[in-house]
């Protein structure tokens, strides 16, 4: 099957699952959106109200924020896949629990291993914690300490670039943490300079 085969096959999955109890509340769930061969993996936390209207990821304030931060590192956002360790907006956007991440994990590490990044991008704490201890079994000591930093790590059968980063909602009212995430999509730039150059150097191997 191709992957667009595949991708409609997973999202039909996710429109039909009941595997717990977000999908009472939900208008549309977000399976994300993207590139199916984006270098760069974008993992949020949960819808919010404009997601669930749309069925889009990263469309509300959140988003804003998000495609400014892409653009100020000189990356568009159609060129990098956005998705969310849940699929459907948790009521009164409160936090997802552990047990929903879990039981929305058949779904997130279905397309990690479609579209298969070299780079995934966490945003906050749960998709942070999801990747590196659930998926990687690194130890997460917390957003504030791990952000910033460039993990490489075996997930879900290949080497990926792991940057953890605050979640934009969070710096939408913070001066500060939005200077960390500008700083954080700068280290996504080179690093994707960085794997640009090693595919080059790669195909001038064999010239
Ligand atoms: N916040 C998220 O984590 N994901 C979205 O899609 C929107 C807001």
């Amino acid at each position: 099957m191709d992957k667009e085969a595949l991708w409609r096959e997973i999202v039909k999955s996710i429109r039909e699952c009941r595997a717990c109890p977000l999908h009472k509340y939900r208008t549309y769930p977000v399976p994300g959106e993207g590139p199916l061969n984006a270098m760069v993996m974008l993992i949020g936390e949960a819808p919010g109200r404009k997601e669930d209207e749309t069925g889009r990821p990263f469309v509300g304030a959140a988003g804003k924020l998000l495609d400014e931060l892409l653009l100020n590192a000189g990356l568009e956002r159609s060129r990098v896949f956005i998705t969310n360790v849940v699929k459907c907006r948790p009521p009164n956007n409160r936090d997802p629990t552990e047990e929903e991440i879990r039981a929305c994990s058949v779904h997130t590490n279905r397309i990690i291993e479609l579209v298969n990044p070299e780079i995934i991008v966490t945003l906050g704490n749960h998709s942070g914690r999801y990747i590196m201890e659930f998926l990687a079994g690194k130890k997460w000591v917390g957003v504030t300490r791990n952000r910033g930093n460039v993990y490489s790590l075996e997930i879900l059968g290949r080497r990926r670039e792991v940057l953890p980063t605050y979640h934009p909602a969070a710096a939408l009212y913070n001066p500060r943490l939005k200077e960390e995430l500008v700083k954080d999509f700068t280290r996504l730039k080179d690093l994707i300079d960085r794997e640009n150059h090693k595919v080059k150097r790669t195909l001038l191997d064999y010239m």
